[in-house]
């Protein structure tokens, strides 16, 4: 107890500090499946963006060593006297800001694609092309785009006269894509987005593709 604030990762997630990576995985798909803007409504997004953050470095090695690292430091200042310097100075972990948008690689996929922050490769792949300081410090992307949709309305006995749909059984619908990036990604690192909109026909996933400064 004592480490609740809102500001705990481990808490926001509901895992215990030396929960393994597959525990994290799966806090993290069931708390983004609950909160995703798409499904919960825009007043999530913020609560959503804080449980991305809190996967984004729990999930990085790296970052979750120095959070880890800060977590300690800050447990047991906040006890007794300062002047020991135990730790890390906290400059360190700043340059890091794994919670923040990369607000250039979000936003409508035709956008992205027109002005060359995206690719479409083969299958259901799309490219991100990151520069070198997006790929250091990491964050949060997020992508619209409109996906084919299995039609909801169609009667289960799929005869013609489905009006939704007109009898193709499929619909197009707005799917915001919520992806966290870690730092340091690797150049042909694959992302899922944290949720897929319900019904989707074909799941989208995207490649990070750094390249030098532009
Ligand atoms: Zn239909």
């Amino acid at each position: 107890m004592g480490t609740n604030s809102p500001d705990d990762y481990y808490a926001l997630l509901g895992i215990d500090s030396n929960a393994d990576s597959a525990k994290l995985r799966r806090a993290w798909r069931q708390l983004a499946l609950r909160w995703h803007p798409d499904r919960a409504g825009s007043g999530a997004t913020a609560t959503f963006q804080k449980l991305s953050e809190a996967y984004t470095v729990l999930s990085d090695p790296t970052a979750r060593a120095a959070y880890d690292r800060r977590r300690g430091t800050a447990a047991r200042s906040s006890g007794v006297s300062s002047g020991d310097a135990t730790g890390a100075p906290p400059a360190t972990a700043r340059h890091r800001a794994p919670g923040a948008m990369l607000s250039r690689l979000s936003g409508a996929l035709n956008g992205l694609l027109a002005c060359g922050a995206a690719r479409r490769a083969e299958g259901d792949v799309i490219e991100l092309f990151l520069n070198a300081h997006e790929a250091a410090q990491g964050g949060m992307v997020t992508i619209s785009m409109r996906v084919p949709v299995r039609c909801s309305a169609c009667p289960p006995d799929a005869t013609a006269s489905c009006t939704r749909c007109r009898g193709t059984r499929t619909v197009e619908e707005l799917f915001s894509a919520w992806l966290a990036v870690p730092p340091d990604v690797v150049d042909g690192t694959l992302l899922m987005p944290s949720a897929q909109l319900r019904g989707m026909l074909r799941s989208v996933s995207f490649r990070v593709r750094r390249r030098g400064p532009l």
